[in-house]
């Protein structure tokens, strides 16, 4: 099988009635960036910054952070990399930060939350990515954004810090791309507020539906409780897809859901064509897609929209198995 993903290394990603999806990866660490070349993923759709923090015993210096940026960049060439700024809090602690445990963590001060409330910090990072991109184009964006003004707010930040940079005669990115993850649910009923502000979202389906079905993503025991497969997950990813098509707004997914291939499946089907999934996920993503007819695929998903089960993960099998998934 690994020999067979390796042949799918460098076929781009096309449906069998042609339809170009394209396949990042997620990362987090130098270390992951051989995985760029070792799996044939177009990018990097979700680059978690937080991981160099978590293996710190300290805050990363401005110079360190930088530095890691650059080396993604040179990394990935041409290819596309989508920053995330830090996303801690939650299930992520960083004892030299916020020694405080909070009740609820998961709903407590994270991610961009804390990136407002102490601006520092953001600040410092953002500082980082503007000059590690210099020359080149900058994607970040923002986890955990609940509400427009917090998008607004973070957006208002980078565009202080180019001003910041321009004044000192700094280079500045090519191209700056400020983007927002989609994974608080009450983003869905304003995303005719939000898109206009962005230039690209992602959806973070992990957090997107641990919020969406009240149960915590890190606790087993309410894990197999719900399925994203289901009607509501799947009309509220549509949803989102949907407002981005009549916006144009370009919008990925960047959850585990992404790097599962009947998962992947249904997206597709749902019509996103940017996936950034883990590693391990970009082969097994990348033949299914190329095995897929996707008018079939989207045809075969629209009764299952409609259906009152609370999963349609079977009848998704089946409808795969007769594409000969
Ligand atoms: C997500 O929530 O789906 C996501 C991609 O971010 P993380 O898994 O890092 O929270
Ligand atoms: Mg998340």
């Amino acid at each position: 099988q690994r020999a067979e993903f390796d042949q799918l290394r460098d076929t781009p990603a096309i449906t069998l009635d042609g339809t170009r999806i394209m396949v990042l990866t997620n990362a987090g660490l130098a270390v992951d960036l051989e995985n760029l070349d070792m799996t044939g993923a177009e990018g990097i759709g979700l680059f978690r910054t937080e991981f160099q923090f978590m293996v710190a015993d300290e805050l990363p210096k401005l110079t360190a952070q930088t530095a890691l940026y650059k080396l993604v960049l040179d990394a990935a060439g041409n290819r596309p990399v989508t920053f995330r700024t830090l996303d801690i809090g939650g299930d992520k602690i960083l004892p030299y930060l916020e020694p405080e445990r909070e009740e609820n963590p998961a709903m407590g001060r994270r991610a961009i939350r804390l990136g407002l409330d102490r601006p520092a910090l953001l600040r410092m990072q953002l500082r980082a990515l503007l000059s590690a991109a210099a020359g080149r184009e900058l994607r970040v964006m923002f986890p955990m954004i609940a509400t427009v003004e917090e998008f607004r707010r973070a957006r208002e930040m980078v565009d202080r810090e180019m001003e910041w940079a321009r004044r000192r005669g700094r280079t500045l990115p090519r191209l700056t791309r400020v983007g927002a993850m989609i994974e608080c649910p009450s983003l869905l009923w304003h995303l005719d507020a939000l898109l206009p502000l962005t230039d690209f979202v992602s959806i973070g389906t992990n957090d997107l539906m641990q919020y969406m079905f009240a149960a915590d993503r890190t606790n087993p025991r309410v894990a197999d409780r719900y399925d994203p497969l289901s009607p509501p997950a799947l009309r509220a990813l549509l949803e989102i897809r949907e407002k981005c098509t009549d916006t144009n707004t370009p919008v990925s997914i960047c959850g585990e859901l992404a790097g599962k291939p009947l998962e992947a499946f249904a997206l597709i089907a749902l019509g996103f064509d940017r996936l950034s999934a883990p590693a391990s996920g970009v082969g097994p993503v990348k033949r299914m897609i190329l095995s897929t007819d996707l008018k079939a695929a989207r045809r075969g998903m629209e009764p299952l929209l409609a259906s009152s089960a609370s999963s349609v993960r079977g009848e998704l099998e089946s409808l795969a198995r007769k594409l000969n998934l």
